[in-house]
């Protein structure tokens, strides 16, 4: 690479990278086909349209790559119609809510600070100033109030309800929801953004037979690069689907990501995708049980998917936003997360989210697990000791260089 100050931070990160665990529960490591395919020439194309109807020339190999990937999509998930072209996961939502919704309508959705997305009605997003939205909630366990669903659902009459979370630990009952949006004659729409690797292997229901249209992002535990997806079973919707991703909000597709992704299903419909997943899930109910013999109270008290919520100050006095900084200078890369009812405000925040999918790309395994809560553990008793704090750095270090990464 000629730019050198580039090149030295794209170094600089790839040390990070492969130096630090990463538990930050959005993240993974790509397979070199789509490190490949997303640094390609495909990045010179437009192709604004869609197969066969594009507005340029010359798109007789983008056609097929984007053809390919919707077919396999569809496969995977099980479902009939795909539009891959979303930039990320929010436009993802932004194209599903315009394609369900006109301006101002209701929509229930769980709260943002309770594990919803910032595309679930937040204030600064377009979709809380687009749309009027409605929070439902927790119990004080922590698992979602299908109670107070199905009752906010009778009081407000949202046109949509919406399911789906950045930092739910548990299972999310599709049938549950759709049972109360057919009751209140609303849309249902679900966001699995972070699960998507799990449906597709099965580990986790899926929403499909149940949703109107199913949203997602490519590069959380599906393991793809960055970008979202649009799945529906409903032909009139779909067409709207597609006539609002383009024109609607976007240009020319990054087809160098389209490609990528349509990598990314290709191996997730391999054998040892399904394999890698059910590594996921071990490997955090290894973590979580772990972190609970240490003394951590997790928020619902375990996990059934690929992350689990810590509740780190009523565990160790350290709000999520110290608790951040303490591992971070340990060499371990989570993110302060509110839990249920948090009387800290977001910034600071009571709860750590940790995931497990982007180490278990990397080969961890559950006895890893043990010495990675070991390590947490450590960290916070020694939190004032430098030394000690450098020793358990080592063992980080020891710990990520016994599994490299592959670029
Ligand atoms: C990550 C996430 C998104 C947004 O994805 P981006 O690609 O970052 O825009 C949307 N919804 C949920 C539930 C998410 O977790």
């Amino acid at each position: 690479m000629l730019d050198k100050e580039i090149k030295h931070f794209i170094t600089e990160e790839r040390k990070r990278q492969e130096d630090n665990i990463e538990l930050i529960a959005s993240e993974n490591y790509v397979s070199n086909d789509i490190l490949e395919a997303v640094g390609s020439i495909l990045t010179n194309k437009y192709a604004e349209g869609y197969p066969s109807r594009r507005y340029y020339g010359g798109c007789v190999n983008v056609d097929e790559i984007e053809n390919l990937a919707r077919e396999r999509c569809k496969q995977l998930f099980n479902v009939k119609y795909v539009n891959v072209q979303p930039h990320s996961g929010s436009t993802a939502n932004m194209a599903a809510y315009r394609a369900l919704l006109n301006k101002g309508d209701k929509v229930l959705s769980m709260s943002l600070d309770q594990g919803g997305h910032l595309t679930h009605g937040h204030q600064l997003s377009f979709s809380g100033q687009d749309y009027e939205f409605y929070s439902y909630h927790l119990t004080k366990e922590g698992f979602i109030d299908y109670d107070e669903v199905r009752r906010l659902a009778i009081e407000i009459k949202p046109r949509l309800i919406l399911a789906g979370a950045s930092a739910y630990p548990r299972m999310i009952d599709f049938a549950k929801f759709k049972e109360i949006s057919d009751e209140i004659g609303a849309f249902f729409m679900v966001d699995m953004a972070h699960i998507a690797g799990l449906v597709a292997t099965g580990l986790h229901p899926s929403p499909i037979p149940y949703a109107d249209i199913v949203t997602s992002t490519t590069h959380k535990t599906l393991r793809g690069p960055r970008g979202g997806i649009i799945m529906t079973n409903n032909y009139q919707i779909y067409k709207k689907i597609n006539s609002v991703v383009f024109p609607g909000i976007q240009g020319g597709p990054l087809m160098h990501v389209i490609a990528g992704k349509a990598i990314c299903f290709k191996e997730a419909l391999e054998p040892s995708f399904k394999e890698y997943a059910q590594n996921i899930v071990n490997n955090c109910h290894r973590l979580a049980d772990e972190l609970i013999q240490r003394g951590y109270k997790l928020i619902t008290g375990g996990t059934d998917n690929h992350l689990l919520l810590v509740d780190i100050f009523s565990s160790r006095g350290l709000s999520g936003k110290e608790a951040e900084t303490l591992l971070d200078r340990v060499g371990i890369t989570v993110n302060k997360n509110s839990i249920p009812f948090d009387t800290l405000p977001p910034m600071i925040s009571s709860g750590l989210r940790m995931g497990t999918a982007a180490i278990t790309s990397r080969g961890f395994n559950e006895a890893d697990m043990v010495e990675i809560a070991e390590c947490i553990d450590l960290a916070f008793k020694y939190k004032d000791d430098d030394t000690m704090l450098d020793k358990i750095h080592d063992r980080v270090l020891k710990l990520t260089r016994s599994h490299p990464l592959w670029y």
